[in-house]
């Protein structure tokens, strides 16, 4: 057979029984002629062979090879999106899925409605869409909808290297798909799309895959990148390190783009900051000053009069929302792997010697640098500015997080400057306490990083640390299953009815320790059936991790939510309460809502607006706690004050900036809002809500009823207080205790509850900085606990003491239950059965 030239549009004499198809494709000549620069180009026969001959295959090539964007046109031009089929491309991260639809319809020039994408929120999919790019969470939804993906005639898993969670069982699901599809007759290919990193876990797996897959390997035309090791490593000030790297770099060395690789949004402002003011460039975008005028402070809306609370009503356990399974709610995600605002660092010696002395940071007379911040929660148009050419006479310099290791290639870049650190969300498997800790990255992501210096031409990679360093780094980075608790993908599962999750084929599979504790989460919220032995699981029923799903768990499960949270979502419908059950969760769900105020100040003047600017973010938020007994809902209130302002003032980039509050995740917040509106209106017709974007305080029994609602979906989270006469170590002193942990916990000074300090709180989530705070908090009564809670309580028999009595008013003999709470025993007030 001939093999047809590169990208040429004829089609190919095929050996298969099949009929050869082309569906040719009109692409410029300028697109045509980049294409052919790209390695992966010159494989296009072999790839497509291998794909046409295997149910399965692996694809493995360096960044910027051009996997992503060439091998669904290859497969389009193949037939792969003739009829009615679509071809499935699924990112870990949304802003890739964004950015290649673009990128992909640019070069076959077809319109969006063809090559389309959709994430979370949003999306263009038409009838007409052949390449369908969208985020991991999104196929995994669709897969609960239909377990055979009916339409998709292939299904290309790209960057599975990074091992997201989503990532990984998607692989694990379509790994059975795949071969019921062929015994249906209509077979389903799969391409595992990988960076050159360890795939023995895709390819070796026989529980996986019992037939091993091929495995492609496409040579990149990489040029040799001369590593330059620091000589000792600084501490801790790896920024400041990497400043005067890049100073260093700019004054010294030849022309090319730098990339920066540093740890979080935060790190990537402050050098894009002192970068640009030491090398301006008085081009338009790049100073922008922050005006911090006094004006249009919101409106105290809490001053409506708060109804009378006569008898202290409870919210109906059983008042969930159990109906049969949403339709509409097409754009579920099971959740977002953007890097929170985490991204990575670093700097090093063509032997510019190491750090030396500070740089004095007035502007110099070099050329002006072009400095770009690149991380995931950046705005997609201004992402997009750093594939385009620096204005000319200048430097382009891109300060990134972890986006710009393998999802995105950036042109032109000669030098890299790694800080060798990254930013990694941390929990304790059984506390679930989390903690953001800045480690050494894996020396598999250091070789990337520095690969990304010699995609044009020969490159250098400063490290701001020393070969010993390196030799240390452990040799792959752990996947994200492994690290996190996986409640949210057990209750997943368990709605696709996979009950044995233990013997689910993880390509690496969670420890058992974090299965354990999420199946028993899972069944003292209510979403899995009780084993017949309440309590603790006993030994069996661990081995056996079967419990099946619940109709309450269903419900549970049809919103993109963690499970603690969609209990509430499902217990929120009583008393009116779901616009602010659904605001709250939403809240929740975004995290860090707040601005970092209490970043360092680069200069005192910035010290000073830090400072004023502090002092009013906090006097809003005493304002959004409420007065009286809404202050009782606490952080919690907090943030459904700060969403109202913010909607109330129409959520404007201007009003977030003065009140300390991130625009993104207000935004963010919005869309969630309306995604769980709609959620749960095609669950339940009869209670059809609408978010008003002003919607009133919560009344005085709606703030006790919301309490409790919260309280029903955080039952493990919480804390005591430890009160003056019980304490005997200072440690305790106005500390909490929880059934978890051994040591203290504490209210965050941030929290509204901080001089407060109620008896009994609930929490959303300890993190651990100096000391271990509670986030989130609320407070709760301790009489709410045995009876909203009785699966964490130890009930004494009540038929002992106190002995039974007599009621009048119902003529029936009623006794006190006393109990305690589960494993630490506190005492709870009696409840009268
Ligand atoms: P891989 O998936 O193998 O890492 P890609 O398909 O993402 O490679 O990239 C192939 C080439 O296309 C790279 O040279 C990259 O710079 C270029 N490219 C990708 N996206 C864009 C874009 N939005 N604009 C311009 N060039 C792009
Ligand atoms: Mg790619």
């Amino acid at each position: 057979k001939t093999k047809p030239l590169p990208g040429e549009v004829q089609p190919s004499a095929t050996p298969s029984s099949e009929p050869a198809i082309f569906i040719p494709v009109d692409r410029t000549p300028e697109i045509q002629e980049a294409r052919l620069k790209l390695p992966i180009l010159a494989e296009e026969q072999v790839i497509m062979e291998a794909i046409k001959e295997n149910p399965v295959v692996v694809l493995c090539g360096e960044t910027g090879s051009g996997k992503t964007t060439q091998v669904p046109q290859f497969l389009y031009e193949a037939g792969f999106g003739s009829d009615n089929d679509i071809i499935g491309v699924t990112e870990p991260r949304r802003v890739a899925a964004v950015t290649m639809s673009q990128r992909v319809a640019l070069e076959m020039n077809l319109p969006q409605s063809v090559v389309s994408y959709q994430i979370r929120y949003e999306g263009n999919v038409s009838p007409e869409t052949k390449i369908k790019f969208m985020t991991d969470g999104v196929l995994l939804k669709e897969i609960q909808k239909d377990f055979l993906l009916s339409k998709y005639k292939v299904i290309i898993i790209d960057e599975a290297h990074e091992r997201s969670v989503y990532t990984d069982i998607l692989i694990g699901l379509l790994s059975r798909i795949v071969p019921l599809r062929t015994k249906k007759g209509c077979p389903l290919k799969l391409v595992i799309m990988s960076a050159t990193l360890r795939v023995e876990d895709f390819t070796e797996n026989k529980r996986l895959f019992p037939v091993s897959p091929p495995v492609i390997k496409v040579e990149a035309r990489q040029f040799p990148v001369t590593v330059h090791f620091n000589k000792r490593t600084p501490l801790d000030d790896y920024t400041g390190e990497c400043y005067r790297k890049i100073c260093k770099i700019h004054r010294m060395l030849p022309a090319g783009g730098i990339l920066v690789f540093l740890t979080g949004q935060a790190e990537v402002h402050s050098l894009c900051r002192r970068l640009r003011k030491m090398f301006p460039y008085r081009g338009k975008n790049q100073t922008k000053a922050i005006e911090d005028d006094e004006s249009e402070i919101a409106t105290d809306r809490r001053k409506s009069k708060p109804r009378k609370n006569l008898t202290l009503p409870k919210i109906n356990l059983d008042n969930y929302s159990a109906l049969p399974v949403d339709e509409g709610d097409e754009d579920r995600e099971a959740g977002g792997n953007d890097d929170d605002e985490e991204g990575q660092g670093s700097d090093s010696d063509l032997d510019l010697g190491d750090g030396g002395s500070e740089e004095d940071e007035k502007s110099d007379s070099s050329d002006p640098l072009y400095v770009l911040p690149l991380y995931s929660l950046l705005a997609p148009e201004r992402q997009a500015k750093v594939f385009h050419p620096p204005p000319s006479g200048t430097r382009l310099c891109v300060v990134a997080t972890n986006v710009a290791e393998t999802s995105l290639t950036i042109p032109g870049i000669k030098y890299v400057v790694d800080c060798g650190k990254v930013k990694k969300r941390f929990y304790d498997k059984v506390t679930g306490v989390s903690s953001f800790r800045v480690e050494w990255t894996s020396q598999a992501s250091a070789d990337q990083r520095a690969g990304r210096a010699g995609r044009t031409e020969p490159g250098h990679c400063y490290r701001l640390y020393s070969s010993a360093v390196f030799s240390d780094f452990e040799k792959f980075s752990q996947p994200e299953i492994t690290r996190r608790p996986v409640e949210d993908l057990v209750l997943q599962m368990k709605d696709l009815n996979i009950e044995k999750v233990v013997n689910f084929p993880f390509p690496t599979s969670p420890s058992a320790d974090a299965l354990i504790a999420a199946e028993e989460l899972l069944i003292s919220l209510g979403a899995l059936q009780d084993p017949p032995k309440t309590g603790r699981l006993n030994y069996l029923q661990r081995a056996k991790l079967s419990s099946p799903i619940t109709p309450l768990g269903k419900t549970m499960a049809s919103f993109p939510v963690a499970p603690r949270y969609a209990k509430m979502l499902a217990l929120g419908k009583q008393h009116d309460c779901l616009p602010y059950i659904i605001t709250i969760v939403a809240a929740m769900t975004v995290r860090e809502l707040y601005e970092e105020l209490g970043r360092p100040a680069i200069s005192d003047e910035e010290k000073e607006i830090l400072k004023a600017k502090k002092a009013r973010v906090l006097q809003m938020q005493r304002v959004w706690a409420g007065q009286g007994p809404a202050q009782k809902l606490g952080d919690l209130m907090v943030m459904l004050g700060a969403v109202g302002a913010c909607e109330y003032s129409g959520l404007t980039p201007k009003f977030c900036e003065r009140n300390g509050l991130r625009y993104k995740a207000m935004m963010e917040i919005r869309r969630l809002r309306g995604q769980l509106t709609s959620a749960v209106n095609s669950l339940c017709p009869d209670v059809r809500i609408y978010l008003d974007s002003k919607m009133p305080p919560p009344t005085e029994s709606q703030v006790n009823y919301l309490r409790q609602i919260v309280m029903s979906g955080l039952g493990d989270h919480i804390a005591r207080r430890i009160r003056p006469e019980e304490l005997l170590d200072e440690k305790w002193r106005n500390a909490y205790k929880t059934p978890l942990l051994e040591d203290p916990v504490f209210i965050h000074p941030n929290s509204s509850l901080f001089k407060q300090l109620p008896d009994f709180v609930v929490y959303q989530e300890i993190f651990e900085t100096t000391k271990m705070y509670m986030k989130g908090v609320s407070s709760i009564e301790c009489e709410w606990i045995p009876v909203l809670l009785p699966q964490y309580c130890h009930f004494a028999d009540p038929l002992e003491d106190p002995p039974p009595f007599y009621c009048a008013e119902t003529g029936r003999v009623k006794c006190h239950r006393t109990s305690t709470f589960y494993r630490v025993g506190w005492q709870l007030p009696a409840v009268i059965v």
